[in-house]
C-alpha cells in the first residue's frame, strides 16, 4: 500500500445482493482498520474534526485503532457521538470529515466512517458501554422523537446526570433510522437497536406510543408532569406530491409509505404479515437518498426500477456512494426528465406516466441550475407503481397544539441554532423539525446543540 489509496473496503457482490435484504458493505476487519488507520497523519490543526458537525476527535480514535486499543477509541468517539456505528454507515462523510482529510489533496482521504464503523461494532460485539453520569441532578427532561436528534439530546442530557424520558409517537424507538433508511444500508437489530440500548444504558427512559399534541400537550408535560425542559426532536415525517393528474392512481405511493412498510413493518421479509406493492416496473421521482433508498427496495422485491429526476447526474442530492451501488445494482436512472401526467386502468391501477424531457437553465437560488422542460419532448413509460420521492416537511401536529411556539412559513420551528432554544420558554427543538429534512449528523448535532442550552437553562 502506497498511503495514496484506502484499503479497500469488501461488499456484497452487486448481483446477489439486488436479490436479498442484507447489509451491502461488509465494513472492515482488524487488518485492514488498523493499515488503514496507520494513513492518518495525526495532523496537529486536523481539519477532519472542523468538517465534522459533532466534533469527533477523529485523530484521538484512529490513533488508538492503529494501537489496536478498540476500547479506548470508542471512548474518544462516545465523548461526541452517541450513535457511531449509524454514523459510520449513513453519513456523508465524503461531503464532512473526509472531504476536508489533508490526505485527500493528493490520494484517497482516510476512510473515517469506515474506521468509526469498525470501532463500534468491534465494541458491541465486545459488550463495551458509554460512560453515564456520576452524580445526578434531580431534574426531569422530556425529549421528543427518538430519531437522531432526540437520542443524542437525550443521551448527553443524561451524562450530565439529567433524569431523561424520550416520548416516540411509534411503536419503535429511532425515527428515520428504523422507519426510512432499508435494512440493506442499515441493519435494525444488530445495529440500531443496539445503540439504542446504550443511550438508555446511560439512564434514559423511553414511552413509546405517545403521540405529543394528541395522548399529551408540550404544557401537560411542563405544568402538570414536572418536565422543567423539554426537546423537540419530531423530524421532518409529512411527504410532499407532485399535484400532477392521476397522482390518486392505486400503485402510487409516497417513498415513506413504502419504506415504513418495508423497513418498520417490515414487508421485505417474505413471512411479514404487512401488505406491500410487489411492482414489476415501478418509477421512482426524486434523486435524494430517499429515492435511492425507494429504488434499491423496489428492485429487491423484484421490479425493473427507473429513477425519475429533473436535473442531470452531477446534481443528484443522493450520496455518490448510494448512487454508485444503485446503478450497480441495475437501477435505471432517467435523468433530466419529469414526470407530468399519470395514467391509470379501468380499475384505478397505475398503467404508465407520461414524463417530459429537462435541459438545465440559469442556476436558482439554491446554485443548482434549474431544469427547464424541452417543448415537444413528453415520452411514456409503462408501469404499474409511481413512489413519489419529492421531500417531506416537518407535521403540524406539535406547533399546533403547543402555544407560543413559533413556526416559519415552512413549517418549520424557529430555533436558534446555537442552543436550539424556541420562542417558548423552556422549549428546546433541533433535528429535520427545525430545518426541514436534512442528515443523520447534523441533526445529531444539533441534538448536542440543545443538551448544552437546556443545560444552561437549567443550571440558571
Ligand atoms: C429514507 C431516508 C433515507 C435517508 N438517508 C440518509 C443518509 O443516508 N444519510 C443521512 O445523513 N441522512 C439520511 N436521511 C435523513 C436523516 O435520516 C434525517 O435527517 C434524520 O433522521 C433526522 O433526525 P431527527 O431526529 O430530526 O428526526 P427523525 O429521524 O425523523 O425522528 C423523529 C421522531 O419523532 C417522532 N415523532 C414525530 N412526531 C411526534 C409526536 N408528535 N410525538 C412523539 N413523537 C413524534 C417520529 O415518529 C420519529 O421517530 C434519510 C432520510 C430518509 C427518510
Ligand atoms: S485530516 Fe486526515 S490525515 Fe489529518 S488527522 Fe484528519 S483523518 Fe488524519
Amino acid at each position: 500500500m502506497d498511503g495514496f489509496v484506502r484499503v479497500p473496503v469488501r461488499e456484497q457482490d452487486a448481483k446477489e445482493r439486488a436479490k436479498n435484504f442484507k447489509e451491502v458493505c461488509l465494513g472492515y476487519n482488524k487488518e485492514e482498520a488498523e493499515n488503514e488507520a496507520t494513513r492518518c497523519l495525526n495532523c496537529p490543526n486536523p481539519k477532519c474534526v472542523a468538517g465534522c458537525p459533532v466534533s469527533i476527535d477523529i485523530p484521538g480514535f484512529i490513533q488508538k485503532v492503529k494501537e489496536g486499543n478498540v476500547e479506548e477509541a470508542y471512548q474518544v468517539i462516545s465523548k461526541s457521538s452517541a450513535l457511531p456505528a449509524v454514523c459510520g454507515r449513513v453519513c456523508p462523510q465524503e461531503s464532512q470529515c473526509e472531504g476536508k482529510c489533508v490526505r485527500g489533496i493528493k490520494g484517497d482521504p482516510v476512510s473515517i466512517g469506515k474506521l468509526e464503523r469498525y470501532v463500534a461494532d468491534t465494541a458491541r460485539e465486545m459488550g463495551i458501554k458509554p460512560e453515564g453520569a456520576k452524580e445526578k441532578k434531580g431534574k426531569k427532561v422530556a425529549v421528543i422523537g427518538s430519531g437522531p436528534s432526540g437520542l443524542t439530546c437525550a443521551g448527553d442530557l443524561a451524562k450530565m446526570g439529567y433524569d431523561v424520558t424520550i416520548f416516540e409517537a411509534l411503536h419503535e424507538a429511532g425515527g428515520v433510522l428504523v422507519y426510512g433508511i432499508p435494512e440493506f444500508r442499515l441493519p435494525k437489530d444488530a445495529v440500531v437497536k443496539k445503540e439504542i440500548e446504550n443511550v438508555k444504558s446511560l439512564g434514559v427512559k423511553l414511552e413509546t406510543d405517545v403521540v405529543i399534541g394528541k395522548s399529551v400537550t408540550i404544557d401537560e408535560l411542563m405544568e402538570k408532569e414536572g418536565f422543567e425542559a423539554v426537546f423537540i426532536g419530531s423530524g421532518a415525517g409529512l411527504p410532499r406530491f407532485m399535484n400532477i393528474p392521476g397522482e390518486q392512481a392505486m400503485g402510487v405511493f409516497s417513498a415513506n409509505e413504502y419504506l415504513t412498510r418495508s423497513n418498520l413493518m417490515k414487508a421485505f421479509d417474505e413471512n411479514s404479515t404487512t401488505p406491500i406493492m410487489r411492482a414489476k416496473k415501478c418509477v421512482v421521482v426524486g434523486g435524494g437518498n430517499v429515492a435511492m433508498d425507494a429504488a434499491r427496495t423496489a428492485l429487491r422485491l423484484g421490479a425493473e426500477v427507473h429513477v425519475v429526476y429533473r436535473r442531470g447526474e452531477e446534481e443528484l442530492p443522493a450520496r455518490k456512494e448510494e448512487v454508485h451501488h444503485a446503478k450497480e445494482e441495475g437501477i435505471i436512472f432517467d435523468l433530466l426528465t419529469n414526470p407530468v401526467e399519470i395514467h391509470a386502468d379501468e380499475n384505478g391501477w397505475v398503467k404508465s406516466i407520461t414524463c417530459i424531457r429537462m435541459e438545465l437553465g440559469e442556476p436558482d437560488e439554491s446554485g443548482r441550475r434549474s431544469p427547464v422542460e424541452i417543448p415537444g419532448s413528453e415520452f411514456e413509460i409503462e408501469c404499474d407503481a409511481v413512489i413519489m420521492s419529492l421531500g417531506t416537511s416537518p407535521n403540524p401536529l406539535i406547533s399546533s397544539t403547543t402555544e407560543g411556539l413559533e413556526v416559519n412559513r415552512r413549517k418549520c420551528i424557529v430555533a436558534e441554532e446555537a442552543n436550539g432554544q424556541t420562542s417558548k420558554k423552556g422549549v428546546f427543538a433541533g433535528g429535520d423539525a427545525v430545518t426541514g429534512a436534512a442528515t443523520v449528523i447534523l441533526a445529531m448535532g444539533a441534538g448536542k446543540a440543545a443538551a448544552k442550552g437546556i443545560d444552561e437553562y437549567l443550571s440558571k
